[in-house]
């Protein structure tokens, strides 16, 4: 195996990078996203794309780029009753602008709130139809007075570009492992910016080791942007080997795998194995045509071993979507637990392997090579015997490393380390 990557404190710093992004108006376009990215840059060297509008993309088109300055309500008194500038939640997202007075009536066509919980803000989006809205707490629109108001927004809807973000590592094969994670959501701290922060502190981690695989990680708004990459890079499909979607990596519960489209890919077994080694509660789920950018990369033309891993789902817990996702929602060690988490996930893609018990005839003599002694990391003796026993019985050349973990029901670290143990005794052999 290649250097392990060794585990730091990152909950803190990854949850510092979140901070500093949360403020920012981000879009599906816009200088949000060109922003976040170039905050981004600071930990990788991400390679920016603008794709411009119009741009064919697979069955869609580029839109129009959406830039915010600023937007707000005012009462007949002429103060502000919603500004965005406190909150960029209150504007529904890709609101066309507007500047006008209007009564009452006519505002609450455009007003979107959330009843069932009413100290909140809904977070709401209208890409396709053109609109302006405005969002506000349900309690609030309750106290609305029948009065002349004033809406504001001063909002650009214009030919321009989509940005997305790209980082590459060159492994010692070209076969790849995808990791992407969606950009486009503005201030929601678990929905969106987990994803991002946890993958910038991985990508950053992953440059730092040599790895067999290449790894390429995308900062992508979700759905257009996932379609754009896709249809202008057919060439590189064909590499990813694995591929994993990141979002809601920072709320306090247990961790969801979703499976790919093809369910038992090898990525489908490495997160689950992963999973049921950590004696945690955990989640499983099937695909479904649903979801994040899984929609896209597990569409029947690709048809990609993309899975995609969360804590909580989206769309299942009341802070979804809200103002409620906000600093306080994610926590600096639950960041931390899905960073390592996911570096258990890349050490066992790494060290994935297929090997050959070069003594197969009766059990080769184990106390005479000096493997009775050894003992790997944090394990017992006896398990690392057994892991011993189930690598040299199940080394027929049909089983990989993962295989035999998974049938023995040990973590593939215990694993792989008593197959390095064989390697050094000259019991296995590498199949290539
Ligand atoms: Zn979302």
């Amino acid at each position: 195996m290649k250097e392990l990557i060794h585990p730091t404190e990152k909950g803190k710093e990854i949850f510092n990078l979140i901070e500093r992004l949360y403020p920012i108006t981000r879009s599906i376009t816009g200088n949000g996203v060109r922003e976040t990215l170039a905050i981004v840059s600071e930990h990788i060297p991400l390679v920016i794309h603008e794709v411009p509008s119009g741009t064919k993309i697979l069955d869609w088109e580029v839109p129009l780029e959406w830039n915010i300055t600023d937007a707000w309500i005012k009462n007949s008194k002429g103060e502000k009753i919603i500004d965005f500038k406190t909150l960029n939640l209150h504007v529904l997202n890709y609101s066309i602008p507007v500047h006008k007075k209007i009564n009452l009536e006519e505002l609450k066509e455009h007003l979107f709130t959330l009843p069932e919980s009413p100290d909140w803000v809904p977070y709401r989006t209208s890409y396709h139809n053109k609109i302006w809205g405005f969002c506000m707490s349900h309690n609030q629109f309750k106290s609305l007075k029948d009065e002349e108001y004033e809406v504001m927004i001063n909002a650009t809807l214009e030919d321009g570009s989509l940005s997305y973000g790209e980082f590459y590592i060159k492994g010692e094969l070209e076969d790849e492992v995808l990791i992407t994670t969606h950009v486009c959501h503005p201030s929601l701290a678990n929905d969106n910016l987990s994803g991002i922060a946890v993958s910038a502190f991985i990508a950053d981690t992953l440059r730092k080791i040599k790895s067999k695989y290449s790894y390429r990680f995308l900062f992508i708004p979700a759905t257009v942007g996932s379609i754009a990459w896709l249809s202008l890079n057919e060439d590189k499909i064909d590499k990813i080997k694995y591929g994993l979607i990141l979002a809601l990596l920072g709320d306090e519960g247990k961790f969801n795998y979703k499976k790919s489209r093809r369910d038992t890919a090898v990525i489908d077994k490495i997160v689950a194995h992963c999973l049921k080694t950590r004696n945690e509660a955990y989640g499983v789920l099937d695909f479904s045509p649903y979801g994040y950018d899984e929609r896209q990369f597990c569409s029947p033309g690709y048809n990609l071993p993309v899975g995609r891993l969360s804590r909580s789902i989206h769309g299942e817990f009341p802070e979804y979507h809200t103002s409620a996702d906000n600093l306080d929602f994610v926590k600096p060690e639950k960041l931390e637990e899905s960073f390592e988490f996911l570096r258990s996930i890349f050490q066992t893609i790494e060290g994935n392997q297929t090997y050959l018990n070069l003594n197969p005839k009766g059990e080769p003599q184990l106390g005479r090579r000096g493997l009775f002694k050894k003992i790997g990391g944090h394990s017992t003796a006896k398990d690392f015997q057994m892991a011993l026993l189930w690598i040299l019985n199940l080394s027929d050349g049909e089983n990989s490393l993962l295989d035999i973990a998974i049938k023995s029901k040990f973590d593939f670290e215990l694993i792989r380390k008593a197959a390095d143990s064989l390697i050094e005794t000259n019991l296995l052999q590498e199949i290539v």
